[in-house]
């Protein structure tokens, strides 16, 4: 007789976690994707690596490429800029490492420069080569953190420089002349993890890296730029935008995988809790995290939790242990808590136990992902949206064992991202859809880039193509040259101040200046935050988190630019509240579509103003709302915007009653599905909906770039309006509360106090908009198996556009700028 049990399939974590649930209704568990396992592909060595290196590399134990990283490193070599956008853990650097390595060891002059948006990413990297041992390679950092020798020395002798764009942009290219001989020879630019470089600050970097290859053309060289992608949407597309010329794209992933079982989680709702206007509240993420992290664990699982903040890293590891005691009393003291406040060698000893097995369960904060030299482990929870896709994979990335499937738990905080995710898992496993943004036009960037490459070298013709083209360039030359830092003449633009510009450019600034937030107690700098910003981040009464770290703001001074902080645990969490007005300025490109509905994008003037802000425990249970009084902030910036003639509105049953709180209803959920699109925070854009607004004359919603000059990420809204509006009336439709809640229409920004807000009026309203995009859109029907798409996806909206201008002033039921 056989043995049943000998054949039946081993069980897996996913089976046990899934036997102690409720079935049905009652269980957290809204979806569970099988990803299948992948045989690895492989290719031969190129025949231009030198024997030397492919004797280095399998004394590493790399004994074949996969098809990926030859097919990224046979463009480069050909000399084609190219991107490999793969997924985590699919041996990326490779990719880059095969072409520059070759270059230096066949051409003795040649070098190359390495750049990485972590310090981290930027030491490793340098180890990882400096283990091949190949000799005459002269690897060497230059970083904030290397001393004045070792910079000496690596200006004079780095063949292979690892450096960021930060030191590109303040050190390297103010004082080419210095280094002459590594950008006369200059072969290669590696860009790694370049899906980073987002919103204003990757439209610095796209200016900083226009810079470098103007001034090593001005040297003779032409270096290959090879990039380093998360799988993002448009891969070739995003670092075209970033290096100013095509680039290639390289994305099926040679790379073995054992597959994994994706689990989508739905924390319950706590009854007899009640949030703003009465909303019901969820279980929280880290809360719901804390159990599955103990459970997981008591199952033997090696199991990584994600958590946002280092106050939640704590408290999940504490509630985990808790439970253990209650479980299994033997286990409570295999879970830790692991963050960036830890010396290297405490986290370095974290690392060596999980990885032995002393440790079972860590609980990081996702600031964590990039430099943790954790992998192989059974499973891994994160506990909310991380902010990207990217960082979603990067996350699950570190489970993954052997030959073993991993488990990968995503819990969903109460937002209507989160939740759109776990109901719509197409969103998650479907093509990406999240694009890596970045403005490059942005007046105020630029003015700041243009400046710092005129005190390189002068400016002429050719320099307005390569910054963009004289319709953006020239106006903001003619800025530069009236405001006397530039001085035109004949043969070009030439820098008048003779002061060095780049040290006065912050690269994740927009311009305003910045607000140092400093310790009340220590007077130590603890960081900045945008001039713009801080009324929301850093006002009186705030709790802000510095690196994960809890403290309440006790004083801020706008005018001298300083937050004063002191390190707090209160047991509650705050958000700022703020109103907005907007008007419509310039030349918009707006489209009329049927139905009495025109879509728009365009310059627009935002007038900011925090009103006070909400404070909430870390259940989600409201306290209070307290009122502030903070100065009005302006801001320039670009916005996309719907207006729908009023008579549409009543003939599809919205009475004139129901109007504002439907406007306001959809555009609160608009702002948090926008990040999915456009790779933004939440906080990084603002909206505003009213009845009339003066210039449209019509019931209007309107999402804007909430930093000055704007980031891009409304105009992506604009390019993909059906998908994104598709993906709110979903989010909105489909969640379950009676009349509104955290996780579908009310914002925790809302300067408005959530009210008023109509959740069916808002179906209505995105319905409307929605059936006049796909009436007047040419293209053809969607592929219906892409559920991101899934009502119907047509692309881009405008198409027949003409330009529109306007001005005024407006503001009903706002949800505020830094805000909503
Ligand atoms: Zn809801
Ligand atoms: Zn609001």
């Amino acid at each position: 007789m056989p043995d049943a049990r000998a054949s039946a399939p081993p069980d897996t974590p996913l089976d046990r976690l899934l036997r102690r649930l409720p079935t049905g209704d009652g269980s957290p568990v809204t979806h569970v994707e099988r990803l299948p396992a992948r045989e690895g592909r492989t290719a031969d060595w190129p025949a231009w690596v030198p024997v030397e290196l492919r004797t280095a590399l399998r004394e590493r134990h790399v004994l074949q490429p996969w098809t990926h990283q030859v097919e990224t490193a046979d463009l480069a070599h050909a000399g084609v800029h190219v991107v490999v956008s793969t997924g985590t853990a699919s041996g990326k650097s490779l990719s880059y490492q095969l072409p520059v390595l070759s270059e230096l060891l066949t051409d003795d002059r040649a070098t190359a420069l390495y750049l990485a948006p972590t310090k981290a990413l930027g030491v490793d990297q340098l180890g990882s080569v400096e283990s091949l041992g190949l000799p005459g390679i002269r690897a060497a950092r230059y970083d904030g953190d290397t001393p004045q020798g070792e910079r000496d020395w690596a200006r004079e002798h780095a063949r292979l420089l690892v450096t960021n764009p930060d030191m590109l942009h303040r050190r390297l290219l103010p004082g080419h002349d210095r280094w002459l001989r590594l950008l006369r020879n200059l072969r290669f630019v590696v860009v790694d993890e370049c899906h980073a470089y987002r919103g204003v600050f990757g439209s610095h970097v796209a200016l900083v890296l226009r810079r470098l290859r103007r001034v090593a053309a001005r040297y003779g060289s032409a270096p290959v730029f090879v990039l380093a992608s998360a799988t993002v949407a448009d891969p070739a597309g995003a670092a075209g935008r970033l290096v100013g010329a095509p680039v290639r794209a390289v994305t099926e992933d040679g790379s073995p995988s054992a597959g994994a079982d994706f689990v989508l989680w739905e924390p319950p709702v706590v009854p007899d809790l009640a949030g703003e206007v009465g909303a019901p509240v969820r279980r929280s993420a880290p809360a719901e995290a804390a159990h599955l992290l103990a459970d997981l664990v008591a199952d033997g699982a090696r199991t990584l939790a994600f958590v946002r903040s280092r106050h939640g890293v704590e408290q999940t590891a504490l509630t985990a242990a808790r439970r253990l005691t209650q479980s299994r009393p033997d286990l409570a003291g295999s879970v830790a808590a692991y963050r960036g406040g830890y010396l290297p060698e405490e986290r370095r000893q974290l690392e060596r136990s999980l990885v032995r097995g002393e440790l079972l369960g860590l609980a990081t904060t996702n600031a964590l992902e990039l430099g943790v030299d954790i992998a192989g482990l059974d499973a891994a929870v994160l506990a909310g949206y991380p902010g990207t896709l990217a960082s979603v994979w990067q996350q699950a990335g570190r489970a993954g064992r052997g030959r073993s499937r991993a488990l990968v738990v995503f819990v969903a905080r109460e937002d209507p991202l989160d939740t759109y995710l776990v109901h719509h898992p197409g969103a998650l496993f479907g093509r990406p859809v999240e694009a890596t943004v970045i403005d490059p036009t942005n007046p105020v960037v630029l003015a700041g880039q243009l400046s710092c490459a005129a005190a390189e070298h002068h400016l002429d013709e050719a320099d307005v193509d390569l910054f963009g083209g004289s319709e953006v360039v020239l106006p903001v030359l003619e800025d530069l040259v009236r405001s006397k830092v530039l001085r035109q003449r004949p043969t070009g633009w030439y820098r008048v101040d003779p002061r060095p510009p780049a040290e006065r450019v912050d690269l994740r600034g927009s311009g305003g200046g910045q607000v140092s937030v400093v310790d009340a107690d220590t007077a130590r700098l603890l960081g900045t935050v945008d001039h713009g910003r801080a009324p929301s981040a850093v006002h009186p009464g705030a709790v802000h988190l510095h690196r994960g770290e809890p403290y309440t703001v006790l004083d801020l001074d706008l005018e001298d630019g300083v937050a004063l902080v002191r390190a707090d645990r209160p047991d509650w969490t705050t958000l700022a509240r703020s109103v907005s007005t907007v008007s419509l300025t310039g030349v918009h490109r707006a489209n009329s579509l049927g139905g009495g509905v025109t879509v728009g994008l365009g310059p627009v003037r935002v007038t900011e103003q925090v009103v006070g802000y909400l404070r909430r425990r870390p259940t989600g249970e409201v306290i209070d709302v307290l009122g502030l009084d903070m100065p009005e902030h302006e801001l320039s910036s670009r916005a996309v915007w719907y207006a729908i003639e009023p008579q549409s509105l009543t003939r599809a049953g919205l009475s004139e009653a129901r109007i504002p709180g439907a406007l306001h209803a959809a555009e609160h959920a608009a702002i948090g599905l926008l990040p999915l699109f456009a790779g933004c925070d939440r906080w990084d854009i603002g909206g505003l909906s009213t009845r009339v607004h003066p210039d449209t004359g019509q019931p209007t919603v309107i999402v804007y770039d909430g930093v000055q000059g704007g980031a891009g990420f409304a105009a992506r809204g604009f390019d993909v309006l059906y998908q994104w509006l598709s993906a709110v009336r979903a989010a909105v439709a489909g969640c379950g509360c009676a009349a509104g809640c955290p996780s579908c229409v009310q914002s925790p920004k809302c300067g408005n106090g959530n009210h008023p807000l109509d959740k069916s009026g808002a179906v209505t309203v995105l319905q409307l908009v929605l059936s006049a995009l796909e009436t007047s859109a040419v293209e053809a029907p969607p592929d219906p198996t892409d559920d991101v798409l899934a009502a119907g996806g047509l692309g881009t909206a405008a198409t027949d556009l003409h330009p529109e201008a306007g001005d005024g002033e407006d503001g009903t039921s706002a949800a505020g700028g830094s805000a909503a």
